[in-house]
């Protein structure tokens, strides 16, 4: 929420003005503050100092979050590991210089090829989600000659009272060993000779702000270890997966990290096992913002639109999850010529679900710039080429320096792997 702060030349992050980034990148631009990523992730690594966990534990950074280059490489220097679901995300956090040793493979729908990559690179482990998964994963490791290291992600059926798109760990969701079957799973992998068992892992949803249910998911995984260790087969690690929730709006505040973390760690602390987490959302949601340019202002009889240049293609959490994320005006306070009214921020994409915000009370002129925050999560990640639009440009503040990280795509690029008939 804090990202960007009032100055006499408006919105800034860190030390630059966003009207300086659009004026020399262009718009729409992500925005990303190295000092507030930095900030996310000492925020784990604090909480569990607290609870005399560090050194046992690993922070697994949730690539599919936000998977620029820049922001693997930025948790990699701090000393993350990484939680990845494609062949494609082991490609970049190799390419950022993450260390595959910390590299932890989820996902329902692995393939053989990229199991075989993930072997070839030495990844910490593989968590396996079904009983199937775990056959073809031993075949496979047969055939390049390695043990693959596995946990079984187990679904503990909790419900996490989130957004059902983002809930994961109830019986009904495609994810995860049923925790009834995890047991028998587990024998059956101590078996096998080319996997090795590791740890266990769950997952139980994202956007989670109550504490209790990830809790709950916690003491339900304990027992299931203390059960395996009782019947001879010992985890050396226990991954607790990610789902924090952050502040969207400035109006309901998320639980800060120590929080939230601390009934989950307090329940690690006596035990011996490295523990580890997926966090996604919460290490870069509130650290990156999506700036934008009005383009047009429609005022209508029942609905005022402003149209902007960014779009559900850009940003899709308003149109998928029907999600709010606060809209700001970049510039400076008193700027602002046009009365205040209530606008629905909307995008130059062809659907009617194409908006950004509805409602929002702002004196807005064409031109003005405007800034959609806690959108560092889930945004670019996420953007798509509908519409023949380009994506964004990304940018990263550090200091009084920015750095561009991802080019703006050009239109030639869009169809430069398509072909007409002969
Ligand atoms: C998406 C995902 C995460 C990260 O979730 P956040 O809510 O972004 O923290 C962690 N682990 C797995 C297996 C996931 O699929």
């Amino acid at each position: 929420m804090s990202l960007a702060v009032m100055h006499e030349d408006g919105l800034r992050v860190e030390g630059v003005a966003l009207a300086e980034i659009a004026a020399r990148f262009g718009t729409p631009c992500y925005v990303y503050s190295r000092a507030a990523l930095t900030a996310a992730y000492a925020a784990y690594r604090d909480a569990l100092q607290a609870h005399g966990l560090a050194q046992r534990s690993l922070i697994c950074y949730a690539v599919k979050a936000n998977s620029n280059l820049a922001i693997l490489n930025l948790f990699a220097r701090l000393g993350a590991g990484f939680d990845i679901v494609s062949g494609g995300e082991l490609a970049r956090v190799l390419a950022a210089g993450g260390d595959a040793n910390k590299i932890v493979f989820s996902g329902v729908g692995k393939s053989r090829a990229e199991m075989r990559a993930a072997l070839e690179a030495g990844i910490h482990c593989f968590n396996v989600e079904s009983a199937s998964e775990l056959e073809h994963l031993s075949e496979v490791a047969g055939s390049v000659g390695r043990r693959a290291p596995v946990s079984l992600r187990v679904n503990p059926d909790v419900d996490p009272k989130t957004h059902p798109y983002i809930s994961t760990g109830l019986k009904s969701a495609k994810f995860g060993v049923a925790f009834d079957e995890a047991f028998d799973l587990y024998r059956r992998a101590a078996t096998l000779p080319h996997i090795a068992v590791k740890g266990i892992d769950c997952h139980i949803g994202s956007q989670l702000l109550d504490p209790a249910p990830a809790a709950e998911a916690a003491d339900k995984v304990l027992a299931l270890v203390d059960r395996l260790a009782a019947a001879g087969i010992v985890l050396e690690h226990i991954d607790l997966g990610g789902g924090m929730g952050i502040q969207y709006r400035a109006d309901a505040p998320a639980p800060a990290a120590a929080d939230y973390l601390a009934p989950m760690l307090s329940r690690l602390a006596g035990r011996r096992e490295k523990l580890m987490f997926e966090p996604g959302r919460s290490l870069v949601g509130n650290a990156g913002l999506l700036l934008t340019r009005v383009e047009v202002l429609k005022p209508g009889e029942e609905k005022h639109f402003a149209v902007v240049d960014a779009a559900m293609n850009d940003l899709m959490r308003p149109a998928l999850y029907d999600a709010w994320h606060d809209i700001a005006r970049v510039g400076a306070d008193g700027t602002a010529t046009g009365t205040a009214m209530s606008y629905e921020i909307v995008g130059p994409v062809c659907e009617s679900g194409d908006f950004l915000g509805h409602d929002r009370l702002l004196a807005l002129n064409e031109g003005d710039l405007l800034a959609i925050l806690s959108a560092g999560a889930y945004g670019m990640a996420m953007a798509s080429n509908y519409n023949s639009r380009p994506r964004a440009a990304e940018v990263m503040v550090d200091g009084s320096a920015v750095h561009l990280i991802r080019r703006r795509e050009d239109v030639a690029q869009l169809f430069a792997l398509e072909s007409t008939l002969p």
